[in-house]
């Protein structure tokens, strides 16, 4: 190499350095690693920080007796392109989504899906028509943007700003498509939120209700994959990536110390990827924004059984049992149960709980649901989980003082904010928003 091409490497290389980062990210769930992910590809360096002694967060795959079964966030469209980009770089084995939809009728007997409106598919096409008409209308339903850029009228309830658009009988299929991660709530869910999943997934969910009616159809869905050693399994391959201090929570962030339960750092700029109540309580000196934030996120309580069960034969080439009779009570909102795993005994099933719910009493409405609705009078519950969910902006219309709050958090003390509630709530929307915040400000 000549004098000259030696010098010119070696500048290139302590420019980078110069600029390469010492970067912590608070948590290791799909937003914190995909943060890590992009701020490892443009040369910095990361530690991430997880509290729990598994990554994966609200990704949790859980094995039973050799069945892998997926306790948080388990469908990947097709159309999830971020996820997708790191599937093919971290190598978990996709496996298409089974499709096959059962309904208890109002006889309490089983059927296909048979649609949904009386007055048939021609009304059906008209309200599709409506609400793709209203995608284009509202543009930042289909790129990321800024809460800040939103229309507040997309953060009315769902079912308010269905009836204002003009598509509230469509509601019930894209409804359902979603219901078994807990989205089931129309009444209270900012349309913002749902539209968002809607867009991701109800092709997918029609497709599946159109392959109802074909004796001949794949019991798949093309276009929809679950992961065969489950889900957990990318962010598992993601993190031996990376220096991941797991069991290491971390108690405090103060001009770029960082404190957790085993010692404290000095960093150049964190990243914080956990729901933002919990990075208020982390971060000492918080913003008059971040406070402002804090203060305006609702959230849901959401608990998800493994339970196990002989009463259901025959039932095992079809993957989703919804109840028609959907209504939310006072406590508890069942939403679907669920065997995804063509297994004849293990189903999942989810509720919703408002924040009073003891555990007791949420088993004890399970059970008299699951005997009565179901007609199950022998199950067992072999596991429990409670996500506390959805932290999210409550479904009015967005206030000016949110909106500017949300546009100054970023980047204040050298704290950045990925994740819970600037996400949207599906794994991609949460990789899609890392990936957004580093290109961004990294
Ligand atoms: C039942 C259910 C079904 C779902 N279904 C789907 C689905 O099919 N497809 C889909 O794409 N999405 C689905 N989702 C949503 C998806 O799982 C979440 O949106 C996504 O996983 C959120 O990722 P995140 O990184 O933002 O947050 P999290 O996954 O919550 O990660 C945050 C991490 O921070 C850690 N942490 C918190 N506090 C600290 C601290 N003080 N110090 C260190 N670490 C800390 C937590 O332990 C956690 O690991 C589902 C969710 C649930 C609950």
């Amino acid at each position: 190499m000549n004098s000259f091409k030696y010098v010119f490497v070696l500048f290139i290389f302590f420019t980078i350095r110069a600029f390469a980062l010492d970067v912590a990210v608070v948590g290791a769930g799909a937003s914190g690693l995909t943060a890590a992910h992009y701020l490892k590809k443009q040369g910095h360096s990361v530690t991430i920080f997880e509290k729990n002694n598994r990554v994966g967060g609200k990704v949790y795959s859980y094995k039973i007796d050799g069945t892998v079964i997926e306790l948080g966030g388990l469908v990947v469209p097709t159309g999830f392109k971020t996820i997708n980009s790191l599937v093919r770089i971290y190598g978990p084995r996709p496996q298409v989504f089974p499709s096959k939809i059962l309904f208890l009728n109002h006889n309490n007997q089983w059927q296909k899906f048979k649609g949904y409106s009386a007055l048939g598919p021609v009304r059906t096409l008209v309200q599709f028509k409506k609400l793709l008409r209203m995608y284009r209308r509202y543009p930042e339903l289909n790129t990321p943007h800024l809460i800040s850029t939103i229309h507040p009228d997309l953060f009315l309830p769902l079912d308010k700003f269905a009836r204002k658009n003009g598509f509230y009988e469509v509601l019930p299929p894209l409804v359902m498509s979603l219901s078994a991660s807990g989205y089931l709530y129309p009444e209270v869910i900012p349309a913002y939120y749902a539209l968002k999943l809607f867009k991701t997934i109800a092709p997918i969910g029609i497709h599946g209700y159109l392959d109802n009616f074909n004796p001949f159809s794949s019991p798949y869905i093309k276009g929809l994959r679950s992961f065969k050693n489950g889900y957990s399994e990318l962010w598992e391959n993601m993190a031996s990536h990376f220096d991941v201090r797991l069991g290491e929570k971390v108690i405090s962030i103060e001009g770029g110390r960082l404190s957790t339960t085993k010692g404290t750092y000095k960093f150049d700029k964190v990243i914080i990827s956990t729901d933002i109540p919990t990075a208020r309580s982390i971060v000492m000196k918080p913003s008059n924004e971040l406070e402002v934030f804090t203060m305006s996120l609702t959230k849901h309580r959401f608990l998800v059984s493994v339970i196990r069960t002989r009463d259901l034969p025959g039932k095992k080439r079809h993957s989703f049992f919804f109840y028609p009779n959907m209504t939310i009570s006072r406590v508890n909102h069942i939403l679907s149960m669920v065997n995804f795993w063509n297994d004849d005994e293990l189903y999942i099933t989810y509720q919703n709980l408002e924040n009073k719910i003891s555990w007791g009493e949420a088993h004890d409405i399970l059970a008299e649901d699951v005997r009565a609705t179901l007609g199950v009078k022998n199950f067992e519950v072999l596991k429990r989980v409670e996500w506390s969910y959805f932290h999210h902006l409550p479904s009015d219309p967005l206030s000016p003082e949110v909106a500017t709050a949300l546009q100054k958090l970023q980047g204040q003390d050298g704290i950045y904010f990925v994740g819970e509630s600037l996400n949207f709530e599906s794994t991609e929307s949460a990789a899609e928003n890392a990936k957004w915040v580093v290109g961004k400000y990294f």
